[in-house]
């Protein structure tokens, strides 16, 4: 069913670029697959479970790679200018997605599609150009070998005013790390996506359409973004750095919790930007140490002050925003390593070179995460797999004679920066480490598995799921493992749900602590209920950050209704996301993952559990809480396989 009349909110079409015809070709989207699976992740959902066959290499021409925008994107709303990259992972095989904010998702709407999506390998490197005429693949020959950096930089001054993403050296070499960028470093660096744009040979996609984005109700997209902006300006005048180490200790005693609310994360994010909770995360146990071994204890973190939130704050030259986003958590830095400029790196990055690593030294931080952005690699996984090489060295099976004399010491900042290198270069044990951490061990025997942590082949974020099980749920039941943006109970605390979702359970103001370790089905309705909604904020677009104020005060449904005049409840929003969970569930299984493959082992886990620090004494029951969040979907409980009626009701949409 094509769409009659205009399209509101949504562009309704696709671009399909196969890059071995190299044809080019825009394709009607019916207003039926919108209303089902909204656009975004879910609209990718819908295209790729289709049109990837089940047996293809990721690395392969059948593998197809999705730029997606969100249904909110350019209409008004606040907060929405997140864009996905989606395809075949090759880290785990099964459902790849990365997500970015910045400014390259308003871009593919100006183009007058939703998604551009790209087949095929093309013969010799090109990038897409696309604006309001034209849509051709050009030569990126010039361009091969620069990082990501500098050919944004190239790219942006032949086309003024257009936006670019792009892979750097690591996607090309096709390390399975590799993830893709825009705004000069900033990076959708999960699920390996920038390998598969390498092995496409796609340099990049440039975007300088200028089609004007229809709402339904400007005027009420206008009022309820009022109204929303009027929870982001609210900010207290004072707030010094060094309050945030004891806030995260006084976390860790207390018997009790609180519900958190969002509110409070938003006055830390808007000061500092995402480096607030380095403190907070370290001093609570939130955040591992040393390759998953310890928490806060083991490290003496607090003493070092190395994650001090003001330490990095102090070398910001200007901060900045996405597009349409009051806040602007994020910033430029001036440093004095390599790279005089850098990003200001997220709180992910400092605490995978920071704690994770056993590192002190933040010049060291600053320094390879600009090396990682200009590569175009993951700085997650990359801390990873350093922390995991540094295991290895300490139980020698990495020697110095593997590491041409370098002592990959725990905390040493000269072998953190040369491990990096290696990695980008693919030079000497680089080039086995450099497709992760699962990869890597696979590599170099068994010895060197039990020190490879992961969740189906993707490394884990810098939350603990011995702290907040949550965290470990997420990491293990989604399609996309691994990702920290995916849920936790924190998460559900801040989105509110319950104030417009029937069936979110409420959260009392205060509960005590070992409540949050517990199983039963009212995990599991909060676990279900974080991957319905994440999948309605991908479907439109929104930055979690601004839904983390709540759903009362940011109206994302709201907003929704009057960009599509859809008059949707936002139980009818969160059965959407139902169904593009139950989508990517159904890729999953299409391609031979076994979802139960994915649950989290060892040390993240809890097994054996810690005997000192502050997640002492606890393993998280895994098993128990991906069965009861599978059943939360009716999905069989053992397998989480969705039945046959519920896979058949929406792979039939058209
Ligand atoms: S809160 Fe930060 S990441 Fe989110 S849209 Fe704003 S600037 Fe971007």
């Amino acid at each position: 069913m094509n769409l009659p009349g205009r399209s509101k909110g949504f562009m309704g079409s696709i671009m399909v670029v196969d890059l071995s015809a190299q044809t080019i070709e825009t394709q009607p989207v019916s207003l039926k697959v919108y209303r089902t699976f909204l656009s975004g992740m879910g609209l990718a959902a819908h295209v790729l479970y289709h049109r990837i066959p089940e047996d293809a290499d990721p690395l392969g021409p059948d593998n197809m790679l999705g730029f997606v925008s969100g249904l909110l994107t350019g209409t008004g709303s606040l907060f929405t200018g997140r864009w996905m990259v989606t395809g075949k992972s090759p880290l785990t095989g099964g459902w790849g997605e990365a997500n970015c904010g910045g400014h390259f998702s308003p871009a593919i709407k100006r183009c007058g599609v939703d998604g551009i999506f790209f087949t095929g390998m093309s013969p010799k490197p090109v990038y897409l150009y696309v604006d309001d005429t034209t849509a051709q693949l050009r030569d990126a020959g010039s361009t091969w070998g620069m990082d990501t950096v500098e050919t944004e930089t190239f790219l942006s001054a032949r086309y003024p005013g257009a936006r670019v993403a792009c892979i750097g050296p690591a996607g090309e070499r096709l390390s399975l790390m590799a993830g893709v960028s825009t705004d000069q470093g900033r990076m959708a660096a999960r699920s390996g996506l920038g390998a598969v744009m390498g092995a496409k040979r796609l340099k990049a996609v440039v975007l300088a359409g200028n089609k004007r984005i229809h709402v339904h109700n400007k005027e009420a997209m206008k009022h309820i973004s009022r109204i929303c902006n009027k929870w982001v300006q609210f900010q207290p005048p004072f707030l010094p750095g060094f309050l945030t180490a004891p806030v995260g200790t006084l976390l860790r005693i207390m018997p009790w919790a609180f519900t958190q609310d969002g509110l409070l994360y938003k006055i830390l994010l808007r000061k500092w930007g995402t480096v607030s909770m380095n403190q907070i995360s370290v001093e609570m146990g939130d955040s591992p140490v040393q390759n998953w071994k310890g928490s806060n204890r083991n490290w003496g973190f607090f003493k070092s002050l190395s994650a001090h939130p003001d330490l990095f704050t102090r070398k910001e030259t200007r901060k900045y925003h996405c597009y349409s986003c009051p806040l602007g958590c994020g910033g430029i830095c001036r440093t004095s390593g390599r790279h005089p400029r850098t990003h200001k790196p997220e709180y992910e990055t400092v605490l995978s070179f920071g704690g994770f690593v056993l590192n002190r030294d933040v010049d060291t931080i600053f320094d390879v995460n600009e090396a990682l952005n200009r590569a175009g690699m993951d700085t997650i996984s990359a801390g990873h797999v350093v922390a995991f090489a540094m295991e290895c060295f300490e139980k020698k099976i990495i020697t110095l004679q593997d590491t041409a004399g370098m002592a990959l010491e725990w905390g040493n900042p000269e072998a953190i920066s040369w491990l990096v290198d290696q990695m980008i270069s693919r030079q000497g044990i680089g080039h086995i480490l450099a497709d992760g951490v699962a990869k890597a061990a696979g590599r170099m025997g068994k010895k060197a598995q039990r020190f490879a942590f992961h969740a189906g082949g993707q490394e884990l974020a810098m939350h603990d799921g011995r702290n907040d099980p949550g965290f470990a749920l997420h990491y293990s039941v989604e399609p996309a493992p691994g990702r920290h943006t995916n849920g936790a109970w924190l998460y559900y605390e801040m989105y509110r749900l319950w104030k417009k979702v029937t069936d979110a359970p409420k959260m009392p103001l205060v509960y005590a602590k070992a409540r949050k370790y517990e199983t039963g089905p009212d995990k599991a309705a909060m676990g279900s209920a974080n991957s319905r909604f994440l999948n309605v904020l991908n479907g439109a677009g929104v930055c979690q950050f601004g839904a983390f104020m709540g759903i009362d005060r940011i109206r994302i449904f709201d907003w929704l209704n009057a960009a599509t005049g859809w008059h949707m409840t936002p139980d009818d929003y969160m059965a959407a996301g139902t169904r593009i969970q139950t989508l990517k569930q159904a890729f999953n299984l299409k391609h031979g993952i076994a979802p139960r493959d994915f649950a989290l082992k060892g040390r993240p886990a809890g097994h054996p559990p810690m005997t000192h620090g502050a997640n002492k004494g606890r393993s998280i029951d895994i098993d128990t809480l991906m069965a009861d969040y599978w059943e939360a979907f009716g999905w069989d409980k053992k397998t989480g396989r969705p039945t046959d009626h519920q896979i058949a009701e929406i792979t039939d949409v058209s």
